[in-house]
């Protein structure tokens, strides 16, 4: 990820200050990177305004390109939205009893296995584990294996049929057994169901939970909200567990959850294997946005777009026949700003890869700027009244031949015809053949 950071903001780099134009492309184009990475549109619009109002007329340190300033910018408003640090669950109880809520398919079993091999391995706890699936006898048994798998023992009724007391059950089962911590896995729906929400809320009415964590599955983007919307009115949860962000999910959701139900996101499941578990940093969960909602690339089209601007103001200039040597200056200065020759040929703008023809040497430079400082700034403006005898001044201020002279002139002219000819129907079509 930081390569690729690295990488896009370079591109917008080189400037001193962030500009409108900068900011306001910019701040389009991260709003749609955000939205493609699952983060609800208004949340992304008011991150972007204030992400703008932040960014505008802010002086960029000398270590920072603006591009850099625009990413850490965007990526300190992700933190802050998801809550700033991390926050651990709660272990008061004796026992501490965890409910674990949310739909069916969501990891929720799976999850209670990791939950508990975690307890054990990183805080010394002696688990339990729950079974109050009581619909799916294949539920029970997938709790039973994911237990003996990481050592924790699984409570568990035969044919019983009322999660709410199974779970009581469980709770005097611990103290008599001396398990410090009752993980309580619960059944789940398809969809939001007034039976399961009765259901849930009963057991939680009823063995009054330390910690209830609700677990969503991150592929289901907004959808995952309007579920943690639903589980937070009936149970108030006080944490989310956000699952299957092994893929190639984007984590925007974890972001919109976070705003819509106020809740923080405790840990994150990351896989199928019981060691799949991470807490929940917000730190790095903006990391993965922006580079999974490839703000980074967007910085990248918006340069693109910058870059567009100028090449029209170029267009208009040749297109009236206003090119002169300042503007070939500018080209050349940026071209120069960009290091390696002959890959970046394709970057001027308006004048696209037609140019690679062109022989410009990189050390060429040095003397055809000093021939062009040479130059009034009439003669700059308007190349054809540069005669012999101007010619002759111009070459011996840059300390140049006049050969060297005629080469640029002859170099700008072919320059300028060149463009001229890409701007026709033809040129298009030559760029249009040139950039597939
Ligand atoms: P439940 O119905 O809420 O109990 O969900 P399960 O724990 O049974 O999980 C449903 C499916 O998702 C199972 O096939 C799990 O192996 C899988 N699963 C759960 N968590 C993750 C995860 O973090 N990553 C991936 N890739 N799969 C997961
Ligand atoms: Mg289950």
């Amino acid at each position: 990820l930081q390569d690729k950071l690295d990488k896009a903001l370079h591109n917008i780099s080189g400037r001193g200050k962030i500009s409108e134009i900068n900011v306001a492309e910019t701040v389009k184009e991260i709003r749609r990177a955000l939205v493609d990475a699952d983060v609800n549109y208004k949340i992304a619009k008011d991150l972007t305004k204030r992400v703008q109002d932040k960014a505008l007329g802010q002086n960029v340190l000398t270590s920072l390109t603006p591009g850099q300033l625009m990413t850490k910018i965007v990526h300190d408003e992700l933190v802050e939205l998801m809550g700033g640090t991390s926050e651990g669950i709660n272990l008061s109880g004796k026992p501490s009893i965890i409910l674990i809520a949310g739909l069916q398919g969501s990891g929720k079993t799976t999850f209670s296995g990791k939950l508990a091999n975690f307890l054990k391995q990183k805080k010394n706890k002696k688990p339990l584990l729950v079974a109050c699936d009581v619909y799916r006898p294949a539920a029970i048994q997938q709790l039973k294996i994911l237990g003996e798998q990481v050592g924790i023992p699984v409570y568990t009724e035969e044919g019983a049929l009322n999660p709410s007391s199974i779970a009581e059950n469980a709770v005097k089962f611990a103290k008599e057994n001396g398990n410090d911590v009752v993980i309580v896995d619960t059944a789940g729906r398809l969809a939001i169901d007034e039976q399961m929400m009765n259901e849930i809320k009963s057991v939680h009415y009823f063995i009054k939970p330390n910690e209830t964590l609700f677990v969503v599955d991150s592929m289901t983007g907004q959808d995952a909200v309007n579920t943690a919307k639903a589980f937070n009115e009936a149970l108030n949860f006080d944490g989310v567990v956000l699952t299957k962000l092994d893929g190639d999910t984007r984590g925007g959701a974890a972001l919109t959850i976070r705003s819509v139900v106020e809740k923080p996101i405790k840990f994150i499941s990351t896989g199928e294997k019981m060691e799949a578990l991470d807490i929940f940093y917000p730190e790095r969960m903006a990391d993965r946005i922006l580079g999974m909602g490839d703000v980074v690339s967007l910085v990248e089209r918006a340069q693109e777009q910058f870059d567009e601007e100028e090449a029209k103001k170029l267009h208009k200039k040749i297109a009236k026949n206003e090119f002169g040597f300042d503007d070939f200056l500018k080209q050349i200065n940026q071209l120069k700003k960009m290091g390696n020759m002959k890959d970046l040929m394709g970057m001027i703008p308006g004048v696209g890869k037609a140019i690679k023809d062109v022989d410009i040497q990189d050390d060429a430079f040095k003397h055809i700027e000093a021939m062009i400082h040479s130059m009034t700034p009439e003669e700059r403006r308007r190349p054809s009244i540069i005669n012999t005898q101007r010619k002759n001044r111009i070459a011996r201020g840059a300390g140049r031949k006049i050969e060297d002279l005629n080469a640029l002139m002859k170099q700008f002219d072919q320059m300028g015809k060149m463009m001229k000819m890409m701007q026709g129907p033809q040129g298009k079509q030559m760029m249009e053949m040139m950039s597939k």
